[in-house]
């Protein structure tokens, strides 16, 4: 279920918000003051997006955002801004904000807004919207999406070139299974080149542990087979 924590102290904008995003396909948590909506951040923590109105009469929305970022980078923030607040925008998103709404704006608008933000944070969790899929290659912590072709490790995404992540979807399709230096070759460069083939795939590999590994000096997830090649895992 996609879930949004919204927190606006004006009752009528708070509905206004509430009911778009109601009709758009999200389950809705409504927070009248930054001090409730922090209690409930703590108490639902698979909110995926919080939309924070600025002014409060307590601790202000900037605050809320800080607070909420200093413990969750993923969830996706959006700020309700005064239109004639410039300044509002830059304090939010430097405040870890990912985008930002002035207000008065049009269910559209917001809407357009919450959708986006929402996909990038899917992104970024490295699941799609049905997250159980044959698309989902799993070995905690890494998740590969193959449709997306995004790798993450504990949920954060990890960049990879297109050689790399051919390398990780061939160990992650074959967990346990040994390769020799040759076979990698083939599967991921395909067979016209005659140079040595050996020494491209143990650069490859060498970059790619520096990325996945928790230390690349004593790779755990990427295995050495000695005099042949590489195997993904400990069986
Ligand atoms: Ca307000």
């Amino acid at each position: 279920m996609k879930k949004v924590l919204v927190l606006e102290d004006e009752k009528s904008i708070r509905d206004f918000v509430v009911l778009n995003l109601s009709r758009a396909g999200y389950e809705i948590i409504e927070a009248d003051t930054g001090e409730r909506a922090l209690e409930l951040f703590d108490a639902s923590p698979d909110i995926d997006i919080a939309v924070l109105d600025v002014m409060l009469p307590g601790i202000d929305g900037f605050e809320v955002c800080k607070s909420i970022r200093a413990s969750n980078q993923k969830v996706g923030i959006i700020m309700l801004t005064a239109k004639a607040q410039e300044t509002d925008k830059v304090t939010g998103l430097m405040n870890g904000a990912d985008d930002y709404v002035a207000k008065p704006f049009s269910p559209l608008e917001l809407i357009v807004r919450v959708d986006s933000l929402y996909r990038r944070v899917m992104m970024m969790k490295g699941v799609t919207e049905t997250p159980v899929s044959k698309d989902e290659l799993s070995y905690p912590p890494f998740q590969l999406n193959t449709k997306s072709r995004i790798l993450t490790k504990n949920g954060k995404k990890i960049e990879l070139t297109q050689v790399e992540y051919q390398l990780v979807k061939l160990f992650m399709e074959h967990v346990g299974s040994a390769f020799s230096r040759e076979e990698i070759f083939k599967n991921v460069w395909g067979d016209s080149f005659s140079g040595d083939k050996h020494k491209i795939v143990d650069v490859n590999i060498r970059r790619l542990r520096l990325k996945i590994e928790d230390d690349a000096s004593s790779p755990t997830y990427i295995q050495t087979v000695w005099g042949f090649g590489y195997r993904w895992g400990n069986e």
